[in-house]
């Protein structure tokens, strides 16, 4: 089972949605988030935060190191990028607002449906495919990694 969870930044402007794959982690795993208005300021440090376009995730690598052996790793393996890109603790879709997006993106589109069936099928294919061609040319991390072959 996958949960989604969301969290306020540091600043308390903006909220991303998280994913935790399998439920493994608990949310505690997240200390801090930072937004692209309140992580200009921050001291980077790669032995906890993974960074996305701008935005920062700051994860409690005890947590995650506890836990090791449900992600089928040791302790050792577990970095902030293994989190996020493995999806034990990462974005509810592309991005950090992702599925708020998308649901207004598809509110959209369902007016078509109303008029035109087919026309809304197509859409939505169309919409789906160049949403994450638009995702990967913004900088998104998960992205561009789905975009990569599989086994890189
Ligand atoms: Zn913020």
């Amino acid at each position: 089972m996958c949960m989604a969870h969301e969290i306020a930044c540091s600043c308390g402007k903006k909220h991303a949605s998280f994913h935790m794959k399998d439920s493994v982690l608990p949310y505690e795993v997240i200390s801090n988030l930072y937004c692209p208005e309140c992580s200009p300021t921050l001291a980077h440090d790669a032995e906890t935060m993974v960074r996305d376009n701008g935005w920062v995730i700051e994860y409690d690598m005890d947590v995650a190191r506890l836990l090791s052996s449900q992600m089928k790793r040791t302790s050792e393996d577990v970095t902030p990028a293994f989190l996020f890109d493995e999806g034990w603790c990462t974005w509810n879709g592309f991005e950090p607002q992702d599925i708020f997006n998308s649901v207004k993106e598809r509110q959209a589109l369902m007016e078509k449906a109303k008029t035109d069936p087919k026309g809304y099928i197509d859409a939505v294919r169309t919409w789906s495919i160049d949403r994450e061609e638009r995702l990967r040319r913004e900088g998104w991390r998960k992205a561009a990694l789905a975009a990569e072959p599989a086994g890189n």
